[in-house]
């Protein structure tokens, strides 16, 4: 069934990605905003508008009533969630659809599934997938996590089954701080997810993060898009990401990508997804799916040439994927620095009135942003402003023209991100390709020193 008429359940950059992918398609958005978006490009330039309450995400973008009634209000025949917020919320995804509303978004007892970690794992497992090894399910307490981590040999890190955003998840080096830190990490995740359950895997020493970009078409056929690298992280929240990987061979990618396309097709998965795993000496370890849009999407774009919003859409009316795995091809090199209105170096929240905006461009330049001079970014939310993403033929290439790009924005009046990226890129390691899921931490620990 043909969308007229999307809602879209989020804000700031994703909320302008998801208009624009729909008016592409000849498709009207209504946005829905809080108090303090009023203003917000994304609710400028939207077909409708609705508030939905006040600042805090709880009472606004977390809203479902609110949302639901929105829709209602706007007769909007379809719901698209973004990432974050509501969009991993299958309860959401079932009031979306018993209101006759089309979600854009995965089936929501597959939302469900891979939500729980655990049974992430446990299905992963079964579909073929490797896994890092650790407990096979819940770890009950101490005592079991003590025998557990004996077996499998120190360090583990104690992860919470409900976690995300890079919390709930304690790393164990010695048996004497096992019993404490099992106890912190559960009264951690019981605090900040409302759910206690945690379990137990071998911490790696000095892995990659790779994840893999799939779609279903929800009847049992599944592609893969190829690879993204996300290792530069801090505090486990990614930084900069690239595709392809740099070391991943193009053989490699197709062998891992038919394991993931097939495990998808398998379970009948819908839309779009992402399954992550760890990368060590050559080998995958899966650690956990997200079943909606990744904020590095735009990458995969980039050398695909597959617009990854209009796919969902398509999905969610019940047509064909425009594409087959056989025209799925991988063409240079993208990357893309996720730009924060924060101190570079001590990363301080920086929010307030932007006096001055000018967005980089040119060839294979791409900007996905709400900012605009005279906006104020709010304080309530995350402080991801601007993601600028470049593609080059070579990964050379395409450096030298992020480099370059990186010059050309004006972001005046908050402090931002852009210093730490420019520094990055002058790294001998970040140039060879040569960095772990450890490597930022390091590289800012010495430079701070
Ligand atoms: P979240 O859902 O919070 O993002 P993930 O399970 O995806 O949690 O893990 C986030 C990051 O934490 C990974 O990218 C990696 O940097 C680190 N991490 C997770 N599990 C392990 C592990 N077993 N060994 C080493 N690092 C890990």
């Amino acid at each position: 069934m043909a969308i007229r008429r999307i809602l879209i359940a989020n804000r700031g950059e994703i909320a302008l990605r998801i208009h624009r992918a729909a008016h592409e398609m000849g498709i009207e958005t209504v946005a829905v905003h809080s108090t303090a978006d009023a203003e917000a490009m994304h609710v400028r330039l939207a077909d409708h508008a609705v508030c939905i309450g006040p600042p805090p995400a709880r009472d606004s973008y977390l809203n479902v009533a609110a949302i639901i009634s929105a829709a209602e209000i706007t007769q909007a025949d379809a719901i698209h969630p973004g990432y974050g917020f509501l969009s991993e919320n299958a309860r959401f995804a079932e009031i979306v659809e018993a209101h006759g509303i089309t979600w854009i978004g995965p089936k929501p007892e597959h939302i469900r599934t891979m939500g729980d970690k655990v049974s992430a794992k446990t299905t992963a497992g079964a579909l073929g997938l490797p896994l890092v090894p650790g407990s096979a399910g819940a770890v009950a307490d101490a005592a079991q996590a003590a025998r557990l981590a004996e077996e499998i040999g120190y360090p583990v890190i104690v992860k919470a089954a409900s976690g995300g955003g890079g919390r709930g998840m304690k790393v164990v080096t010695a048996p004497d701080e096992l019993a404490s830190q099992f106890g912190q990490a559960r009264s951690e995740a019981r605090a900040a997810f409302g759910d206690d359950t945690v379990y137990l895997e071998k911490y790696l020493g000095n892995p990659r993060h790779i994840e893999f970009q799939i779609f279903g078409d929800g009847r049992g056929k599944a592609i893969h898009l190829g690879e993204r690298d996300c290792s530069l992280q801090r505090r486990h929240q990614k930084v900069l990401e690239e595709a392809p990987s740099p070391v991943i061979s193009a053989d490699e990618r197709a062998r891992m990508g038919g394991v993931v396309a097939q495990a998808m097709a398998q379970m009948g998965y819908r839309g779009a997804g992402t399954i992550e795993f760890l990368w060590e000496a050559g080998k995958f370890y899966f650690i956990e799916m997200n079943t909606r849009l990744q904020v590095e999407h735009p990458v995969t774009e980039a050398i695909t040439g597959v617009d990854l919003v209009r796919e969902q859409i398509r999905i969610a009316e019940g047509r064909e994927l425009s594409v087959a795995q056989a025209d799925i091809a991988f063409a240079g090199h993208a990357i893309e620095c996720r730009i924060n209105a924060e101190n570079p170096w001590n990363f301080t929240p920086s929010p307030g009135l932007v006096s001055g905006y000018h967005a980089a461009g040119g060839m294979h330049v791409r900007v996905d942003s709400g900012l605009y001079a005279g906006y104020r970014i709010p304080p309530y939310y995350d402080s991801m402003i601007a993601k600028l993403i470049v593609y080059g033929r070579t990964r050379e290439g395409c450096i030298m023209r992020l480099k370059r790009a990186l010059g050309e924005m004006v972001i005046a009046g908050v402090e931002t991100s852009i210093a730490l990226h420019q520094a990055l890129l002058e790294e001998e390691d970040f140039r060879d390709g040569n960095y772990s899921i450890k490597w930022l931490e390091e590289w800012l620990r010495e430079r701070n020193a």
